[in-house]
């Protein structure tokens, strides 16, 4: 069951024609709750505020479907003004990207003219670049595409997922490179991927200790306290450096883990989206934990002491159906 829903959500997520139509519906089912805001200026202080409470951030300006050249110029253009912002403001925050976003599905070769300004403005500031890892239909394209990137820049590195049968052999020919490790957040196949949770799991563990024991710096991606008590214990027992790692959440999960380990003092990033194109993201948060969609669902429908919100917004309306249609899936 919980297969079906993941399936669902993934689905609705690859939705060209949904991912559009919620641009113009605005920021709504509840969406605040994962994705911080839509503008540069609203997610600045947001990141101010975890600065202040000793947590780095990422920061992802949200686009997926990009067809159109005009708008991966758009969404490089967006980039530079972030690291502008980012070097302006002095706060301390990098920034992930997707190639996708950047014109991959157009051009490969354009796609890496609008990485090298952004990376070449990145490096000026001493910003760090991560490369968001997508679908495994681009996965060779997105390595591909790092290595050329890095023959210029050292300021930029990416995402390897351990739901991937190839990554632990893929990890040689990412020596030196800043990397996030990650579960993986696509449906990918049989032929190439896990698809058993705990050898996912597995992976991730055998993976982020062959990183930790190694000499370049690992971001650990992950909400699941099992690996991560697993790993501080590892981390402790080895004696390893805490500025070669760091552990990084996704904004408004787990918020009390989040600041548990920065109190603990240990390297914590946020990862925080923001931006108008926030629908394929958040349908993929609610196919890795469909428990989010109770969050969603008294956001949508009750106010904060617990009321019913008696006008229903058309949030509430498209939340509604999402769920009967959510429920009759299930129940087929
Ligand atoms: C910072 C960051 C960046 C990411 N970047 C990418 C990327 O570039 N490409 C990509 O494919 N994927 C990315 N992901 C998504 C990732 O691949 C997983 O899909 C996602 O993190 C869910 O897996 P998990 O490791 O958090 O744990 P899960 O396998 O979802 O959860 C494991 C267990 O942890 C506990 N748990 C998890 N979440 C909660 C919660 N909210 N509250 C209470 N308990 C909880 C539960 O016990 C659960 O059973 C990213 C994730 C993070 C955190």
């Amino acid at each position: 069951m919980p297969n079906l829903t993941r399936d669902f959500f993934i689905g609705l997520s690859n939705n060209k024609l949904l991912n559009k139509s919620a641009k113009k519906w605005g920021f709504r089912l509840g969406a605040e709750k994962f994705v911080a805001g839509t503008t540069i200026e609203s997610v600045t202080e947001t990141v101010k505020e975890l600065n202040s409470d000793g947590i780095s951030c990422t920061l992802d300006r949200l686009g997926e479907f990009v067809f159109e050249k005009e708008e991966a110029i758009e969404a490089k253009e967006e980039s530079i003004n972030l690291l502008e912002k980012i070097h302006a403001e002095d706060i301390d925050c990098h920034v992930s990207v997707k190639l996708t976003q950047m014109g991959l599905d157009i051009d490969q070769q354009f796609c890496i003219e609008n990485m090298q300004e952004i990376l070449h403005v990145a490096d000026q500031y001493n910003i760090f670049v991560n490369i968001d890892m997508e679908d495994y239909a681009h996965y060779q394209q997105t390595l591909d595409v790092l290595h050329i990137l890095r023959k210029d820049y050292e300021n930029v590195g990416t995402v390897i997922q351990s739901y991937l049968l190839r990554t632990e052999a893929d990890l040689n020919q990412l020596k030196g490179v800043r990397l996030r490790l990650v579960k993986g957040a696509y449906k990918e196949s049989e032929e190439v991927a896990y698809q058993d949770k705990a050898e996912i799991d597995r992976n991730f563990i055998m993976i982020a200790k062959k990183r930790l024991l190694g000499d370049t710096f690992t971001s650990i991606a992950t909400h699941d306290h099992h690996i991560i008590n697993q790993l501080k214990n590892f981390i402790r027992e080895n004696n390893i450096d805490k500025d070669t790692y760091e552990f990084q959440m996704l904004y408004g999960f787990r918020n009390e883990m989040q600041y548990g380990l920065a109190e603990e003092g240990y390297n914590f990033c946020t990862y925080i989206p923001f931006g108008t194109d926030w629908f394929g993201y958040f349908m993929r948060r609610m196919a890795e934990r469909p428990q989010n969609i109770n969050l969603v669902v008294k956001d949508t429908f009750y106010t904060k002491d617990g009321k019913f919100k008696k006008k229903p917004i058309i949030a509430g309306v498209v939340a509604g159906g999402l769920l009967l249609v959510l429920v009759g899936w299930k129940t087929r």
